[in-house]
This record gives C-alpha cells, structure tokens and sequence, in this order.
C-alpha cells in the first residue's frame, strides 16, 4: 500500500497545506480518506477526480468541514464538469453525510448527491472497497465520527480521524503499520472528548503495537517539537510528522 499525504494541517487550511485528505493506493484503485478543505486542489496531483474508470472512493472519517468540505466541489467537478461522469463515485462515512454535504453546498434537496454519489454509510465489521477491507471504530468527537483502519496484502494503515483517547482506537489499529494519528493538542489542559496530544497518540501507539506513528492534523499554534517530544516519551518506535506531499509505502 502507499500512503499519499495531501493535506494534513488541523482544524484549517494554510498555505500549501489543505485540511485533511490521504490517499491510499493499491493495485491501481485508490481510497481517498478525507476531503477536507482546501483539498480538491492538490488532489488533482495524485488522481483525477473526474475519473469515471472506477479507480478511487471516498472514506468520510466526519463532517467537520477540515475533513469533508471539499465534497461539495467534487460534485460539481463530477456533475458539471467537462468528462460530466455518469458513474457514481463511492462515498462512505458518517450517517450524517448527506446532510452535511448538501447543507455546505446550500442543495435544496440532499437527494440530489445521489446524481453524483453512491452514498453509504459505515457498517459494522469489514466492509470490502476495492481491494481493500475497511474496519472503523466510533471516534469520541462532538459529531458522528469514525477511526478508520483500511487493510490490503496483509498490511494495514489506521487513520484515527479526530478523536478523543479511547481504548477502541488501539484495539481497532493492534499491530498495524502505520498508526495515522491525530495529535492536536500539547501538555494536559485539553477539552475532553474533542482532540489527542502526542503523548495521547503516543500510548496509542504503543498499546496498539504500531510500526510506524505518524503524527497528523497538528495545529498552528502549538509548536510541533513539543507534540513529537510529548509523543515519543510515550511510544518507542519510529516518529514522523504527516507533511502535505510526503508518500509511505509498506
Ligand atoms: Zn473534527
């Protein structure tokens, strides 16, 4: 599998960095995990989302707008676009989905994504997209929100989406490759329910056996050398920090 970071900047876009949006890829299909704002743009560097060929869905972890606002121009991309495809595109996520897209995009009826989608929501279990197998978790996050673990060839990455500490993310990820966790906060003086620190992402990390924490969706106003230090006094493997355009294959 290999991992394509497109945008990984918290809670808003900055320059040359959109919100959240992964890609992963394997044996041609891809899984674009996020849509956040700002994404659409440097999508277009890794896919085309025009495609009708069937190659990509889209995985909504919530609908927060970093992580989904960028659906909105992906209709029109797909609906009024020039290659105006005719096949559906897979969206899976929250059971909010079509709710919360159509309201960003001020749709009179939510029916009307289904011209453009083939809206599904999570389901318990795995659940086959492409050559993939997806498993999620329910986040602890104010709106419906899902951690993800997308599995292929006997490797796993697992995206924890926004999240809270809870024990279901580890034991959703135990074992996997890549722990894609989300690290927004520094020190102790954090909201509960809303957001993990590093070292929270950290003992993640560590109770979930991870080969590899890779630290996304930091903030502005903290300082990355804090998170990863927080992070590292808590889980002893390998430590990086999600970067927009950086690829991991394992
Ligand atoms: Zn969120």
């Amino acid at each position: 599998m290999k991992l394509t970071v497109v945008g990984c900047s918290g809670s808003y876009p900055t320059p040359g960095n959109p919100g959240s949006c992964y890609v992963i890829e394997q044996d041609g299909f891809r899984l674009v995990l996020d849509l956040g704002n700002g994404s659409l743009g440097p999508l277009q560097d890794v896919l085309d989302p025009e495609s009708g060929d069937g190659s990509f869905a889209v995985l909504l972890s919530h609908c927060h707008v970093d992580h989904c606002a960028d659906v909105a121009p992906l209709y029109v991309m797909r609906h009024y676009g020039p290659a105006r495809q005719a096949v559906r595109l897979p969206l899976i996520g929250p059971s909010d989905v079509a709710a919360r897209i159509s309201a960003i995009y001020g749709m009179t009826d939510p029916a009307d994504l289904d011209l453009v989608f083939d809206v599904r929501s999570f389901e318990p279990g795995a659940m086959a997209v492409g050559p993939f197998t997806i498993q999620v978790a329910r986040a602890v996050h104010p709106v419906e929100a899902y951690s993800i673990r997308v599995s292929a060839g006997g490797r796993s990455i697992t995206y924890s989406g926004d999240t809270g500490p809870n024990a279901a993310l580890a034991t959703l990820a135990a074992g996997t490759d890549i722990a894609l966790f989300e690290a927004s906060f520094v020190g102790d003086a954090n909201p509960v329910d809303l957001h993990m620190t590093g070292a929270d992402a950290g003992r993640a990390a560590t109770a979930a056996d991870a080969g590899l924490l890779l630290l996304t969706h930091l903030v502005t106003w903290n300082d990355d050398d804090v998170v990863l230090r927080e992070a590292s006094a808590e889980f002893s493997g390998p430590i990086e920090r999600a970067r927009p355009g950086m690829t991991i294959t394992v």
